[in-house]
């Protein structure tokens, strides 16, 4: 194609919005233009890279025997009302009404739609098991888009349903999306880590597993086992119990023998914090019993973990089985405690408290006293605190010990999360009624997947690994065209020929090639080039008139000067 014909224009200078190397990068090589917030137009740069992948991703889901349909992504909001995401959704979902004053919802995700297509198109064993997947435009009214197409609010999504009889149909579907995942990021050029992921209170069974391309923008902390191949998103990671020891209240006779002091209120007048605590009682965080009030769907609880750690709020709504869960407000903590904050504690509180595991052993902790500009020294978590709920609600820390190994140490990453793979079980086809018969003529529920690619994610988080100052790098799988031929002259006759001749026979042998033809000086061209990151480039200049030009990948940067037929070959090595 000639370049003067293609709708791009490129910017020297990064939009003052865009924070991610990515999302700068998309703009100024002119892939995608913002309509509203988290809302773009692909170009014809960037809708071809969004082609490449999805053509990657049917390959490997047609593989994976997964059959391709397209639903619409305006639906009935009585679909919703009865899998009960109506309400639960909140926000999130785009809610609108018809003429007729019907509600719609723009689909974030199609559980339900499938869900009901199935049940009325499947009724018997002999039909399953099925997958079936779509590549389509998914609607969330995020909070905070940004990114580009990191978090968009309109964005493209693979999404993939499975349909099994038993459950270990599910597995095997389960397992053979996730291997076709791992097929799908490596031949995107993408370097990604499957982790262990949290499956919420109310989702699935368990199982889920989320693909991770790493990078510093990710808004994901991955854990990984320096030994083992444990990994999983912090949300997730395990804390090791064992090294905790038993985590039961002392008994009546252990309790007389248990010496020690005696916990003793002191005063410390407006010092509130972890921070305060430490800088005035010249102590460590780890000596300090931190308290935290939520408010888990209306119940009120306490937290408490080390001065040291941070609560994972994800393992304490899991740990309630809540659907929300959010940090009381000081007026609330109030009302529920009659204490300030800042001066909670575990002992004596008005409401549950759940204790972590790591702090359980803790015999001369400093807590809040639950009264004003007071703090209790000495206290003994077990003989003080009552042990009713103890689990694990802290989040890991980089270097602790793997619980599954015992060997290896904890290593954090950055993550992208490109994908998704969750076993729902019977979640949706029992508020659907999505049931078949069985051969023994039983009617019984169908278990379910759900497998999720950002599409549109995927093409930022690819030029998060692959750009440097100068532009994008694309892999050649994925690039919106494999080579750019530049003529130093446009107004050369022999170079242009030249050009175009190169043109002619990297086209005969099927390569995707854009040519410069535009009248520029080479500087422009040049930069315009390595922003756009085309994975083979070869320029025609002086040369020409002795049958060379020079070739170079844009991701070594080594020129070399070689003959036309020589550059036709490398191009044909390299597609
Ligand atoms: P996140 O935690 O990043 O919001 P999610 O858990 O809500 O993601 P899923 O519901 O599992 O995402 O959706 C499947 C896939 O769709 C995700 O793995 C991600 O790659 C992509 N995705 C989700 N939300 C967005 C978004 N707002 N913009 C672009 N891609 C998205
Ligand atoms: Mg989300």
């Amino acid at each position: 194609m000639k370049q003067s014909k293609l709708l791009l224009n490129t910017l020297r200078e990064s939009p003052g919005e865009a924070e991610a190397a990515s999302h700068q990068l998309l703009i100024r090589a002119g892939f995608i233009r913002q309509l509203a917030s988290g809302i773009y137009t692909y170009l014809p740069l960037g809708r071809r890279v969004l082609r490449k992948i999805e053509q990657i991703v049917r390959e490997e889901m047609d593989a994976a025997d997964a059959q391709e349909l397209l639903m619409p992504a305006m639906q009935p909001a009585e679909l919703w009302k009865e899998s009960g995401r109506y309400s639960l959704y909140g926000p999130e979902l785009i809610r609108l009404q018809d003429r007729h004053d019907r509600e719609f919802a723009l689909g974030p995700t199609h559980e339900e739609v499938i869900t009901t297509l199935v049940r009325s198109e499947i009724n018997t064993y002999r039909k399953l098991p099925v997958i079936l997947y779509q590549i389509q435009t998914k609607f969330r009214d995020e909070r905070r888009p940004r990114f580009g197409l990191l978090r968009g609010r309109e964005f493209l999504m693979k999404d993939a349903y499975s349909f099994d009889m038993d459950w270990e149909g599910l597995d095997r579907a389960y397992w053979s999306m996730f291997h076709a995942y791992e097929r799908i990021f490596q031949r995107c050029g993408l370097n990604f880590r499957a982790v262990e992921a949290d499956a919420g209170a109310i989702g699935g069974v368990g199982e889920t597993h989320e693909f991770m391309a790493l990078a510093d923008i990710g808004e994901d902390t991955v854990v990984t086992c320096s030994f083992c191949d444990y990994a999983a998103n912090l949300e997730q990671a395990e804390s090791d119990r064992v090294t905790f020891g038993s985590n039961k209240s002392l008994s009546s006779d252990e309790l007389k023998q248990e010496t020690g002091l005696e916990a003793e209120k002191f005063y410390t007048p407006n010092i509130r914090t972890i921070e305060e605590l430490i800088e005035n009682l010249h102590i460590d965080p780890a000596e300090i019993l931190k308290t935290v009030v939520f408010l888990a769907d209306d119940r009120a609880v306490a937290v408490v973990v080390s001065g040291s750690d941070e609560i994972n709020e994800v393992k304490v709504k899991n740990y309630l089985k809540a659907a929300s869960l959010s940090i009381a407000d000081p007026d609330a903590v109030m009302k529920l405690t009659g204490v300030t904050t800042g001066f909670i504690g575990p002992k004596d509180l008005s409401v549950p408290v759940l204790v972590d595991q790591s702090v359980v052993h803790m015999t001369k902790a400093i807590a809040g006293a639950n009264e004003k500009d007071y703090h209790f020294r000495n206290v003994n978590v077990r003989r003080d605190i009552p042990l009713n709920y103890v689990g694990d609600f802290r989040n890991v820390k980089e270097g602790e010990h793997c619980p599954r190994c015992k060997e290896g140490t904890f290593k954090f990453y950055r993550g992208i999360e490109v994908g998704h793979v969750f076993k729902l079980g019977t979640k949706y086809s029992e508020h659907l009624g999505a049931a078949f018969l069985d051969a023994q003529g039983e009617s019984k529920q169908m278990i379910m997947g759900c497998y999720g690619i950002g599409v549109s994610r995927l093409l930022s988080a690819v030029i998060e690994q692959h750009h440097d100052e100068d532009g994008m790098i694309w892999p050649i799988s994925i690039a919106p065209m494999q080579v750019h031929i530049i003529p130093v002259s446009a107004k050369d006759e022999v170079q242009m020929g030249t050009a175009w001749q190169v043109y002619d026979r990297l086209m005969e042998h099927g390569a995707e090639v854009l040519l410069d033809d535009r009248d520029e000086r080479p500087g422009v061209k040049f930069k315009d080039a390595d922003l756009i990151g085309l994975p083979i480039r070869i320029v025609v200049g002086k040369g020409a008139a002795d049958g060379l030009v020079e070739f170079m990948e844009r991701s070594q940067r080594e020129k070399e000067l070689i003959t036309l037929e020589e550059a036709v070959e490398r191009v044909k090595g390299l597609l």
